[in-house]
């Protein structure tokens, strides 16, 4: 270098201390906590994205992905974003403008995919619910009857309302009337019943911050053939590059085509996390799930606090819990942030102020997370009520 020409701006130059991050015990909507095996699995040694390790890698979480999703769909992979950037690729990728998209919305995350959806182009018609209601087969119905989409998007886990959308007979019927059908199971993948190819689901996608324990930072998506015939007779190209899975899909498949530097450290975590699954089995896992999520609801009786949804169609990883009358809902929440390191979040859109949402997610849902919140939750509601 010849000489320091330009003097440099130290206007932004702050000594920041080294970090130091609470030790918080995550129950709310997400992220969850991180299993110590996920954490351990991020501090790995870092490899190029087209290493034969890495590949090797990426061969075995797309395998275990098809696991804990219960599909066979080949399409099977990890996107590079947060949910929201699995189910913007779902729509930018299976939607075409003027494409009819049926969208049921019973909660906050239905009506992000109407949102997203309109962008693309999408004509679209809206069936709705309650927020914590859900959709029954005959419902479906009428809708697939009267709007004829070609695309029909449901919440399975609606983390705003703690309702969980029955999937018996709704793929069936989306076939009847030639309709994709797409599923967000973004708080159901790893902690609740999740059978794709039996559901008859053509696209799902979901997030690493919930039920799968790991940091958020990549999103499962999978796509079966029908879903990936749209795609292939698309006579638009997707009209967002990052997220066109013609694409993404060559760096996934045989060919190892670079498209983007895929997060290393984030795909070393999401396989620990699915391999901690694996081992678990599905079905242990999702028992576990009820069963915390049964004592929670027991717990929280006995303190006089109800919950928004109906037993019956109560998602165990998350719980929207009523908030007793005069009792300040967000006083709670911060209460148990100061006092006890622990993360609730109170209710969104329609429920704000209504509901606490409480999860136990993951690594997170645990006999002892359940009794420590009750206990904590008790002191609250005698310091805030
Ligand atoms: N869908 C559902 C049901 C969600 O709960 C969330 C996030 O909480 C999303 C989509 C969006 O995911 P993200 O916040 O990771 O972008």
């Amino acid at each position: 270098m010849e000489g320091r020409v330009h003097q440099v701006d130290d206007s932004h130059r702050v000594m920041t201390p080294q970090l130091d991050m609470p030790e918080r015990l995550l129950l709310g909507p997400g992220p969850s906590n991180m299993h110590p095996r996920v954490r351990q699995a991020l501090g790995m040694n870092e490899v190029g994205h087209l290493d034969p390790r890495f590949i090797g890698l990426m061969n075995e979480s797309q395998e275990l992905l098809r696991y804990v999703w219960q599909t066979d769909n080949r399409f099977t992979i990890p996107v590079s974003g947060t949910g929201s950037a699995a189910m913007e690729a779902a729509l930018a990728n299976c939607v075409e403008p003027g494409d009819v998209v049926l969208v049921g919305v019973n909660g906050y995350f239905g009506e992000r995919l109407c949102d997203m959806a309109s962008r693309y182009g999408a004509n679209v018609r809206r069936l709705e619910k309650p927020w914590g209601e859900t959709f029954d087969p005959e419902e479906i119905a009428i809708g697939l009857e009267t709007h004829r989409p070609a695309l029909l998007g449901l919440i399975h886990a609606e983390t705003s309302t703690g309702a969980l959308q029955p999937m018996t007979g709704i793929g069936k019927l989306c076939r009847e009337f030639d309709c994709l059908l797409l599923l967000d199971t973004v708080t159901s993948l790893g902690g609740v019943p999740v059978f794709l190819d039996r559901w008859h689901v053509d696209i799902s996608y979901s997030a690493t911050q919930k039920c799968l324990s790991c940091p958020p930072g990549l999103a499962p998506l999978t796509l079966g053939d029908r879903a990936l015939a749209k795609l292939n007779n698309r006579k638009l190209k997707v009209a967002n590059w990052y997220l066109d899975m013609s694409l993404v899909g060559k760096y996934w498949g045989q060919e190892r085509t670079y498209h983007h530097t895929a997060p290393i450290n984030m795909n070393y975590a999401l396989r620990e996390a699915l391999r901690l699954i694996a081992e678990e089995g599905l079905w242990d896992r999702w028992e576990k799930h009820t069963a915390n999520a049964e004592m929670l609801w027991e717990g929280l009786a006995d303190l006089g606090i109800g919950c928004h949804v109906e037993k019956e169609f109560r998602l165990p990883s998350l719980t929207t819990a009523l908030v007793p009358d005069g009792v300040d809902s967000k006083g709670v929440c911060a209460f148990l942030l100061q006092n006890y390191n622990i993360e609730i979040a109170a209710g969104l859109g329609q429920l704000a102020g209504k509901v606490w949402r409480i999860g136990l997610m993951g690594f997170n849902s645990r006999a002892e997370n359940v009794l420590l919140l009750l206990a904590a939750l008790k002191k609250a509601l005698e310091t805030c009520g």
